[in-house]
C-alpha cells in the first residue's frame, strides 16, 4: 500500500489532495507554514520545515513514506532541491507536479529577467506605480528603488514592510482578469512585476496588463536539478500506480 508525502502550498497541490482523498489513498499533506490560515485539506496535514535534507530523510523513514509528490510553487526551489536530494539518498520515488510556465501572446509587453535583482534593475529610473505581485518574500531588494509606489497583494497583512511607499491589499487567489484590470486602473499602475509561476488563477494580472498595454517584468523560474515532472493531477495518480510501494524505504 503506498503512503504518500504531498508537499503543498499551491492550487494544484490542493486539487491533488482531493484526488488522493477521493481515491482513499494513504497520504500526508505538508505545508511550510508561511500563511496564517492555510487552506484546509482533506488529508492528514503537518506544518513546518523538516530540517533540511537530513531532517526530511528522517521524517520520510519515520513515517514509512513510499512516494513523494512535490507540488510546491515553482519558486520554492530550496524545498524542491531538498526533496530531490533526500529521495535520491534513500531510493524513494519522487515526482513533481508543476504547471507549465506562461509564454507571451500577441499584445504582451514582457521583459523576462533571471532573478529578483534583475527585476529591480529592470524598473525605470523615473517614478512609476508598480504592481509588485511576487508575494511577501523578496520585497527588500526593491527598497533600492524607493522612488516608485508599490502595490502589493499578500495573503496575510504585513505590518513591517521594507518598502517606503507601499500599499498592501490582502487577498488570496485565484483572481480574475476583470478584477485585476480594475485594480490596476484604480491604482494607476504603470508596471507589473511577477514571477513566471504558470497556472490560470495567477495569470489574471498578465491578461489585465495585456489589455491595458502595460509592461511586465517577468522573473524566470529558478533552475532545478533533473527530476520526473508531470503537469496534471491525473498524471500523478498514474505515476503512483506505476511505482509499486515496495520500491520505497
Ligand atoms: P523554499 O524557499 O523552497 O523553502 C524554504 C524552506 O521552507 C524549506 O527548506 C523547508 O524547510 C520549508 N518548506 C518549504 N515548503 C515546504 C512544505 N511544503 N512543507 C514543509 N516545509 C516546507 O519555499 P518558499 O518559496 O518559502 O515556499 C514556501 C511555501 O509557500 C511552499 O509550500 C510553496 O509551495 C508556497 N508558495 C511559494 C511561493 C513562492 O513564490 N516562493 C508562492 C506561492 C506559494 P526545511 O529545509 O526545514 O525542510
Amino acid at each position: 500500500m503506498p503512503r504518500i508525502l504531498l508537499l503543498g502550498g499551491t492550487t494544484e497541490a490542493s486539487q491533488l489532495a482531493h484526488a488522493l482523498a477521493a481515491a482513499g489513498m494513504d497520504a500526508v499533506f505538508s505545508y511550510a507554514g508561511r500563511t496564517e490560515a492555510p487552506v484546509a485539506q482533506p488529508l492528514p496535514t503537518r506544518v513546518g520545515g523538516f530540517g533540511g535534507v537530513a531532517g526530511l530523510q528522517a521524517w520520510l523513514r519515520d513515517q514509512r513514506i513510499t512516494h513523494l509528490v512535490d507540488a510546491t510553487h515553482p519558486f520554492a526551489a530550496r524545498m524542491s532541491q531538498n526533496a530531490i536530494a533526500a529521495c535520491a539518498g534513500i531510493g524513494l520515488p519522487l515526482v513533481a507536479l508543476e504547471r507549465p510556465p506562461w509564454v507571451p501572446q500577441a499584445g504582451d509587453r514582457w521583459q523576462s529577467v533571471p532573478d529578483i535583482d534583475a527585476a529591480v534593475a529592470a524598473l525605470p529610473e523615473t517614478p512609476a506605480r508598480v504592481f509588485l505581485a511576487i508575494g511577501r518574500q523578496n520585497l527588500a531588494p526593491f527598497a533600492a528603488r524607493p522612488q516608485h509606489r508599490y502595490l502589493l497583494r499578500l495573503v496575510d497583512a504585513a505590518p513591517d514592510l521594507p518598502l517606503p511607499q507601499a500599499t498592501v491589499m490582502v487577498a488570496r487567489g485565484p483572481f480574475t482578469a476583470e478584477g485585476d484590470r480594475a485594480l490596476m486602473e484604480e491604482h494607476g499602475i504603470t508596471h507589473v512585476v511577477a514571477k513566471n509561476a504558470g497556472g490560470s488563477g495567477a495569470a489574471a494580472k498578465l491578461v489585465a496588463a495585456r489589455a491595458l498595454g502595460l509592461p511586465v517584468v517577468l522573473i524566470d523560474r529558478p533552475a532545478m536539478a533533473a527530476r520526473t515532472t508531470v503537469a496534471s493531477v491525473a498524471e500523478v495518480m498514474d505515476w503512483i500506480a506505476a511505482h509499486p510501494a515496495d520500491l520505497g524505504v
